[in-house]
């Protein structure tokens, strides 16, 4: 924790008071200090995650002391940042926490990782890992209301409940129900279609040989090998791939930043006509967020995991 100054208001830009933060797992990759698909955190930077703030302080035209916006600005409670980096919320329909969580970024990885990606069809085997996450648990109600059989895993008895009262038809606890490769097989009795890949590791490895001919797998996380240092290589999946002519893809939700308009629409549709849910994790003060940081590792949140300041 740092204490500095609170900034000034920057010219043509905002002054904005932070209201939440989230916690998400590609955080972890990005304080290794190596660079994947965006730079690194520099150890002493601010943590760069999305947030929603009120402007404090305003030197913009567009915008009005007291409105809400969100942005990436991260891990503190002001930020004078330019108004090209913020997006204004609607406070008025969905609590304002929605827009870095089912209306955010989660929200779009779930929509377009299913749509683009996993593109189902009616009637098809849909199977989401970590399934009571942010992610998951938006990706299988998705594929729920595209008419799919939906199979999700999660860690405890808790979740399983959760996800079941979410409308997926099978959950499978990946800490008792195994062999993975028997509970799944009951589990999806015509084979799996499609595979939002949220957690990589062993039960990835299960999921291969039961995926159908002309299977997607759309590759969205891999959380449990984030903090792995092992050098298990696990199976070889190219056969599988290869014999039943699979589509594996990996994606970054960035990809689809021009669409978001649209997917937003269409999740604020479905919220508002109650056929999709959603679940919150608040953790209290910005002291707390490393906390709930760790906690996405260890199975903590349930749905969204959040920061209020
Ligand atoms: P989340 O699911 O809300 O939280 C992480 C959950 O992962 C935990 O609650 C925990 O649930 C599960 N988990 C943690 N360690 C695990 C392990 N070793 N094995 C199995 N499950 C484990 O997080 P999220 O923000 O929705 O992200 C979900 C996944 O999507 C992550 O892999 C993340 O990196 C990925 N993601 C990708 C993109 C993209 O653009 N590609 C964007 C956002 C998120 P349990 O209690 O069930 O273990």
């Amino acid at each position: 924790m740092d204490e500095v100054a609170v900034p000034a208001c920057p010219a043509n830009g905002l002054l904005v008071r932070t209201l939440w933060v989230s916690v998400d797992p590609y955080l972890r990759g990005r304080i290794t200090g190596k660079r994947s698909y965006v730079d690194p955190i520099p150890v002493g930077a601010v943590m760069e995650s999305t947030a929603v703030g009120e402007v404090a302080a305003s030197l913009h035209n567009d915008f009005q002391p007291g409105e809400i916006v969100t942005g990436l600005w991260g891990w503190q409670d002001y930020v004078a940042i330019e108004a090209t980096r913020v997006r204004r919320v609607d406070s008025t329909e969905f609590p304002v926490s929605t827009a870095i969580g089912i209306l955010g970024m989660p929200g779009m990885t779930a929509y377009f990782g299913v749509t683009e990606l996993c593109a189902p069809k009616a009637g098809e085997t849909v199977l989401v890992s970590a399934a009571a996450g942010a992610v998951g648990s938006a990706a299988g109600q998705i594929a729920k209301i595209l008419g799919c059989r939906v199979v999700g895993t999660a860690g405890t008895a808790g979740k399983i409940e959760y996800v079941k009262s979410l409308g997926f038809d099978a959950v499978l606890n990946y800490h008792t129900d195994r062999p993975y490769a028997e509970t799944l097989a009951r589990m999806c009795p015509h084979g799996i279609d499609c595979y939002f890949e949220n957690v990589g590791g062993e039960l990835a490895d299960a999921v291969f040989p039961l995926m159908n001919t002309w299977g997607r797998v759309a590759v969205c996380g891999q959380i449990s090998q984030y903090n792995d240092r092992s050098r298990d290589i696990g199976p070889r999946p190219l056969t599988e791939i290869l014999v039943k002519q699979l589509r594996v893809e990996g994606f970054i939700v960035s990809r689809w930043a021009r669409r978001f308009p649209e997917g937003r629409r269409q999740m604020a549709l479905w919220l508002k006509e109650g056929r999709l849910q959603y679940r919150e994790t608040i953790y209290e003060g910005l002291e707390n967020a490393p906390r709930a940081f760790i906690g996405l590792f260890h199975g903590e949140n349930m749905g969204k995991a959040l920061v209020r300041l």
